[in-house]
Parts: structure tokens; sequence; C-alpha cells
């Protein structure tokens, strides 16, 4: 290390800078960052994904502490607690009428909103880098990767069916854009950042 600040430094710094300023909003509410992005996650998660262990993994956190941020959240009333009717201990969770309600003061809104008003092309680099960016970062830590329908290799569609190879089977419109513990990044996706310098010192 010669204390050269790279490009690639400053963009993992700039990832950790806005997840921080972007929480920094939350002024009002009651919920702590852990709290907050599992309601998002069970908000955003596809059925197969909305267990405690799904969260644990991509909260990057144990199992007992992903379940007691989930039994703090059905105390609350936020969190709803579903069984198989023929397997008890196949259970997810659900986000309550309360739970969604409490999502539309979701503090990472402001992050949403700034997204929006970049540029369509920026915008779309960005869509296109992060996913990549998130199945390296699984990859060198050996762990499981999220994403959606969109970039998995598991997804192919055709007219107006998609389908699944994981599950084999076709993909009900409301599970496209659903965050996903079966994902698996499909290769070759390009980042295309432009303006940014290879090096800045
Ligand atoms: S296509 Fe991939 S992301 Fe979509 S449901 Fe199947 S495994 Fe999950």
């Amino acid at each position: 290390m010669d204390g050269k600040i790279t490009s690639t430094d400053e963009i993992a710094e700039l990832i950790v800078y806005l997840g921080r300023a972007a929480r920094g909003g939350d002024t009002g509410s009651d919920l702590t960052a852990a709290q907050w992005t599992a309601l998002r996650f069970f908000a955003r998660a596809n059925h197969v994904s909305r267990t405690p262990s799904a969260f644990a993994s991509f909260h990057a956190t144990t199992r007992g502490t992903a379940s007691q941020t989930i039994k703090f959240l059905m105390l609350k009333g936020y969190l709803a607690r579903h069984e198989a009717a023929d397997d008890r201990r196949s259970v997810r969770f659900d986000l309550t009428d309360s739970g969604q309600e409490v999502m539309r003061d979701d503090p990472l809104r402001a992050l949403s909103e700034a997204i929006d008003r970049l540029e369509g092309g920026l915008r779309a680099a960005l869509r296109q880098a992060l996913p990549s960016l998130a199945g390296e970062l699984a990859n060198i830590r050996d762990t499981v990767a999220f994403g959606t329908c969109g970039d998995c290799r598991h997804f192919s569609s055709g007219g107006t069916t998609s389908y699944c190879a994981y599950v084999a089977a076709e993909l009900a419109p409301a599970d496209l854009g659903r965050l996903c513990i079966n994902f698996a990044a499909s290769g070759g996706m390009k980042l295309a950042l432009p303006g940014l310098p290879k090096e800045i010192s």
C-alpha cells in the first residue's frame, strides 16, 4: 500500500457513504437501520426468500440476530408469520398493512429520488453495474448474491411468459423484480460508467 487513492477506492467509499447518508434522513421513526433493512427486504423479496435465513444472508448477519430483528418487527405489528398449510417448518414473513404504511416513510426514498434525477444513461449504467458489483463481492466473500430475475442465469422469457429454470416453473409477473435467494448472476455484464477517470491521483 503506497497510500495512493485509486478510483476503485473512491467508488467503494462513495457506495458506503451513500448508504450512510441515505439512512441519515431517518429522523422521525423508531426503527434502527437494521430494522429498516429487514422491512425493506421482506417488502422486496419473492415468497421463497421471505425467511429468516434468507434475510440473514442478505444482511450478512447471523441467523440469531436476524430472528431478533424479525421478532421486533412482529411485536410492532409490521411483519406477520405464515406457515405452509402442509408443513409447519416452512414459514415466511409478510408485511402487514401497518408495515406497508410505515414503508411510505422509508428514509431510502430520498436516495431513490436522487437516482431518478440522474441523466438516463448514467442511471442505466448504475443499474447495470450494481448487480455485477454485488455478484463480485459475493464471489470474493464466498457468500450468496441476491438479485432479481432480469439479471439471473436461471431466467428466460418468451413472448408473454417468463420461466425460472431453478424451480422449473413459469414465473408470475409479480415475482419479477423481486429479490431472490436462488439468484445466480448471468455472466457477461459489462461495467460502463462514463466519465469516471481510471485513477484520481
Ligand atoms: S429466475 Fe433466478 S431470480 Fe428469478 S426466481 Fe428463478 S432463481 Fe430466482
